[in-house]
């Protein structure tokens, strides 16, 4: 996707602060984090949301998750984390690249919506 800014960050044409690499999966820091870890897990591969990345490759959509909690371990997150994946205007998904956050490194607030 040319035009899709965490394809671009992907490709290196957009800096980003990476914290994670592999042949399917590229994760790096929000750049308004929401929490001291706040991390943006996504697939190399452009999906616009989790729905279509699942429906079309749900192996995938499920590495994602286990990267998810690979890199919350390698982020120091013991104590717990947060992922969130923010799908459609209902959810205010502001880039369409599916994408996880992951939030944690604090007490995080029990309210979700
Ligand atoms: P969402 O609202 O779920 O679509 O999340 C998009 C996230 O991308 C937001 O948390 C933004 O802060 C983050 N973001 C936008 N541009 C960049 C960027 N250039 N580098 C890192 N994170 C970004």
């Amino acid at each position: 996707m040319d035009n899709c800014l965490f394809c671009k960050i992907i490709r290196g044409e957009i800096p980003s602060t990476k914290v994670y690499e592999d042949e399917n999966v590229f994760a790096f820091r929000d750049i308004n984090p929401q929490a001291p870890v706040h991390v943006l897990v996504v697939p190399k591969k452009h999906y616009k949301n989790v729905s279509e990345c699942a429906a079309a490759d749900p192996a995938l959509a499920g590495e994602i998750l286990k990267k998810c909690a690979q890199i919350a371990q390698s982020e120091g997150l013991l104590g717990g984390f947060r992922l969130i994946t923010n799908n459609g205007p209902d959810a205010c998904q502001s880039v369409e690249h599916m994408h996880v956050h992951i939030l944690g490194g604090a007490k995080l607030t029990d309210k979700m919506g």
